[in-house]
């Protein structure tokens, strides 16, 4: 078995009319992020964690934010090449636990919507679970959204 950890955050945008995406799903009545992508943090993160548990690098070098292609992408089309990368590789996920990093908006209505979407697309159970700094940093100022990711990957024996 291999760990792998994962980090991304990604700042509020001016643009009102940018919707906010985490772990797949869409959250109605909160300013977006902004990114080259959809700004998914938690996908990111994701990604960048099961890459890592797999010795394959991280997101920045397989999908460059500098790639056209890429503008405002869906963030879970990269998780699903993500986890195929892997299984290319042998491997397949065991787990992975995600912690956001959010003063706003509230999330935990919304945890258990990420954490099933997440799930399917990964292929193994993806915990999500949000927190909030306490009004410290930038984070904790509500100038942005971060994520934690932890993947746990086995040999895939099939
Ligand atoms: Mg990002």
């Amino acid at each position: 078995m291999r760990v792998g950890v994962g980090f991304d955050a990604h700042q509020f945008s001016e643009d009102t009319n940018r919707p906010l995406v985490l772990g797949g799903k869409r959250i109605e009545g909160s300013r977006g992020l902004e990114g080259h992508s959809d700004a998914d943090a938690v996908v990111h993160a994701l990604c960048d964690a099961i890459l890592g548990a797999a010795g394959l690098g991280d997101i920045g070098r397989h999908f460059p934010d500098d790639d056209p292609d890429l503008v405002g992408v869906d963030s879970t089309v990269i998780l699903a090449k993500v986890v195929a990368m892997i299984a290319n590789a042998g491997w397949m996920i065991a787990n992975a636990d995600c912690t956001i990093l959010a003063e706003e908006p509230v999330l935990g209505s919304h945890l258990p919507a990420m954490s099933e979407r997440l799930s399917l697309l990964a292929g193994a159970p993806v915990n999500v679970k949000a927190t909030r700094a306490e009004r410290m940093g930038a984070i904790g100022r509500g100038e942005g959204i971060a994520c934690f990711a932890v993947v746990l990957v086995e040999p895939d024996g099939s």
